[in-house]
């Protein structure tokens, strides 16, 4: 009988083997934008490989896909995407492979309550730009590709549960450095309108130029009123985004400069696209903290810097 036995257990070790040696290897997820696919990267260690299509200095509103993030996309086991329209000219792949259930958007997971307006027919779907928002919208990623790999849970609950205790402390650390800025110069002025969440949660009014066209009457009238602003309450700086022209932004230095009130660049801000792969910049912790520290620090407040990476790359 043991004899007998042995070439059936032989076969179902043979099985089993193949069957482990399949499910070793890791599930693969790609997401949009860097702002999903580093945390997730991160928090999914090497339970699952983490792509993100979009890179540095890239418009998520204007991206068209090529034929290799169409292949990327199909070989995904699961895309993980913003949402909210974000990805405009990504909404047809993304539509199809929706339909598999092969995408999940994270942004579309917060509730409309806690979301901002934007057009007709879309929420702002700049939500990574609170991160209390864009922890929650994370943390339902994060469920989603556990899932994938149901030995994984546990590791990525404890290194998810590591990076939101991250998270919040930077969250306490934007709110007390733009609290620091003067109430009168406390007022943020960029080239497009990704910063709702942000001035929100941390009490920073806004004022963008996105779609001002300086060839109308209305347009050169809006640009004047800003200009009015900045002189009148003595705002030192304006600030342009890596991923988007700050040709309208410079008019408004300009013509601050014309009624005898400089304005400064007060940086670079990063809106819709974070900085290179691999840099402290490159990470949703150290572009919050890029952004929160340049506002901070150009418009008279103080702030030291959430990490000591922001000061060396
Ligand atoms: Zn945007």
């Amino acid at each position: 009988m043991r004899l007998g036995r042995a070439p059936w257990l032989a076969m179902i070790l043979a099985v089993f083997g193949a069957f482990s040696a399949r499910a070793a290897v890791p599930p693969t997820v790609v997401a949009t934008i860097a702002q999903i696919g580093q945390p997730l990267g991160v928090i999914a260690g090497d339970c699952a490989r983490v792509e993100s299509l979009l890179g540095e200095g890239v418009d998520p509103h204007l991206y068209q896909p090529t034929r290799a993030d169409m292949k990327r996309l199909l070989a995904a086991d699961l895309v993980l995407a913003n949402g909210h329209n974000l990805e405009a000219g990504l909404h047809r792949a993304l539509a199809a492979l929706a339909e598999r259930g092969k995408v999940l958007y994270i942004a579309e997971t917060i509730g409309q309550e806690r979301l901002l307006p934007w057009s007709d027919h879309h929420s702002d779907p700049h939500v990574w730009m609170d991160p209390t928002l864009w922890r929650d919208a994370l943390t339902v990623g994060v469920a989603r590709v556990a899932a994938l790999v149901p030995a994984c849970a546990q590791a990525m609950t404890a290194r998810a549960m590591a990076f939101f205790a991250e998270m919040d402390a930077l969250d306490a650390y934007a709110k007390a450095a733009i609290a620091s800025i003067p109430a009168d110069t406390r007022m943020l002025v960029t080239a497009h309108d990704a910063f709702a969440y942000f001035g929100r949660r941390y009490g920073i009014e806004l004022q963008g130029v996105q779609g001002i066209s300086t060839e109308s009457e209305a347009g050169l009238a809006r640009i004047e009123e800003m200009v009015r602003l900045l002189v009148d309450r003595k705002v030192p700086a304006v600030f342009v985004e890596t991923s988007v022209s700050d040709r309208l932004v410079r008019a408004l230095i300009e013509g601050a400069g014309a009624a005898g009130h400089t304005v400064r660049i007060g940086g670079t801000l990063y809106s819709d696209a974070m900085g290179a792969p691999g840099s402290y910049r490159g990470t949703i912790i150290g572009m919050l903290d890029h952004n929160t520290t340049s506002i901070a620090r150009a418009l008279g407040g103080q702030a030291t810097g959430f990490s000591p990476q922001l000061a060396k790359d």
